[in-house]
C-alpha cells in the first residue's frame, strides 16, 4: 500500500522519530558475533491500522534479525494449532522477573516459566508440527510470512554465527529434555529456533504482525486469517505480562500496551482493536531492549494516551 507522505500520523511519527534521535545510549548486541556489525544509528517506526493502513518513518523498509520477537508469534502459531491446554503442559504463562537467557524451570512442572524467554520459547518452538529442521522452520516460516504478508529470507550469515555460539540455549533445550517439557530433539529445535530468530523483518513487517493480533487473527493489510482469535487474545495476554525482558512490569506502567522487543532492536507493540506498531534502533539497554524504541513507544504512549488501562 503506497505511503502519503502528508498524513497526519505521519508527521506524528517524523516528529516522534526526531525526538528519539540524539539519544546515542546502550550498545549494540554483541553476544552473537554477526549482531555486533549491524549500523546503530538506524532508526524505523510503523504503524499499521486494524484497517490496513500503513504509516512509517525514517528506516522503517530497513531490514534486521527477528531475534525474539519471533517470539510471540511462533507461541501464537503453536497455540493455534494445538490450543492453549496442550501448549501449557511444556510452558507456563507467568513472569519470570529474570533475564532472556536465565537457566530455571518451574520446580514442580519441568516447564519454562514463559514463552517469552529463551527456554519457553525453544519448548514452543519444538511444539511447532514437523520432525525435521525443514518440516518445523517451513512452518514456522510460512507462518511468520503469514503474519507480515510476504515473503521472509534468513539471515544466513546471524544464523551461522548464532548457531555457532549457542550453546547456552542448546543447554536450555538439554535443560527442558530432561524435564519431559521438550517436545522435539535437542538439535532440531534449537536448530529451527536458530533459524527462526535470523529471520530478516523491516520495521514496517513488525507494525503488520503486530496489527495482526490487535484484529484477533487476521492480517489486516493483506485480509488473510492467520491465527484464531483465541490464539491472538492468550498471545498478546501473554506479551503484557512478560514481553520486555525484567523490564516489564516498569513497562507495563510506563507505556501501557503489550509488546515484545529483540536483540536485534526490533520490538513490536500491540493496542488490541486499535493498530500495531514495529520500531527499529539496535542499541540496546543492559536489559536488551532498543534505547530508542522504548523512548519511541513511551512518548506516543504519554502523548497520545495510548495506555491500555486508561481511563476513556
Ligand atoms: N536468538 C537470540 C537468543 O536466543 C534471541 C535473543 C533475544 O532477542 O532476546 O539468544
Amino acid at each position: 500500500m503506497p505511503v502519503d507522505l502528508h498524513h497526519p500520523v505521519r508527521a506524528t511519527l517524523d516528529a516522534v522519530l526526531d525526538a528519539a534521535r540524539p539519544d546515542t545510549s546502550g550498545e549494540v548486541a554483541s553476544y552473537i558475533p554477526e549482531l555486533a556489525d549491524v549500523e546503530p544509528e538506524r532508526l524505523g517506526i510503523a504503524l499499521v491500522s486494524t484497517r490496513g493502513d500503513v504509516h512509517d518513518a525514517g528506516d522503517s523498509d530497513v531490514a534486521f534479525t527477528i531475534q525474539s520477537v519471533s517470539k510471540p508469534f511462533v507461541f501464537a502459531l503453536a497455540l493455534d494449532a494445538l490450543g492453549v491446554d496442550e501448549v501449557t503442559k511444556h510452558v507456563g504463562l507467568e513472569p519470570s522477573g529474570e533475564p532472556f537467557n536465565a537457566i530455571s524451570l518451574e520446580a514442580a512442572s519441568g516447564r519454562p516459566l514463559n514463552p517469552m524467554i529463551n527456554a519457553g520459547a525453544i519448548v514452543t518452538t519444538s511444539l511447532i508440527a514437523g520432525d525435521t529442521v525443514e518440516d518445523k522452520f517451513g512452518v514456522i516460516r510460512s507462518g511468520l510470512e503469514r503474519f507480515a504478508g510476504r515473503d521472509l529470507l534468513v539471515d544466513e550469515d546471524v544464523f551461522s554465527s548464532e548457531a555457532r555460539t549457542g550453546d547456552r540455549n542448546r543447554a536450555l533445550a538439554y535443560l527442558t529434555k530432561s524435564a519431559g517439557t521438550l517436545a522435539a530433539d535437542v538439535e532440531v529445535a534449537t536448530t529451527a529456533y536458530f533459524r527462526q530468530c535470523s529471520l530478516s523483518v523491516t520495521a514496517r513487517d513488525l507494525a503488520i504482525m503486530a496489527a495482526t493480533l490487535a484484529t484477533g487473527g487476521v492480517n489486516p493489510v493483506s485480509g488473510e486469517r492467520v491465527i484464531s482469535e483465541d490464539a491472538a487474545r492468550w498471545t498478546t495476554a501473554v506479551m503484557t505480562s512478560c514481553g520486555m525482558y525484567d523490564e516489564s512490569g516498569h513497562w507495563m506502567v510506563h507505556v501501557g500496551l503489550p509488546a515484545k522487543s529483540g536483540v536485534g532492536g526490533g520490538i513490536v507493540a500491540v493496542q488490541p482493536g486499535q493498530f500495531g506498531i514495529g520500531t527499529f534502533s539496535p542499541r540496546l539497554d543492559a536489559r536488551g531492549n532498543s534505547v530508542r524504541g522504548v523512548a519511541m513507544l513511551e512518548r506516543l504512549s504519554a502523548q497520545y494516551g495510548l495506555h491500555m488501562l486508561a481511563h476513556r
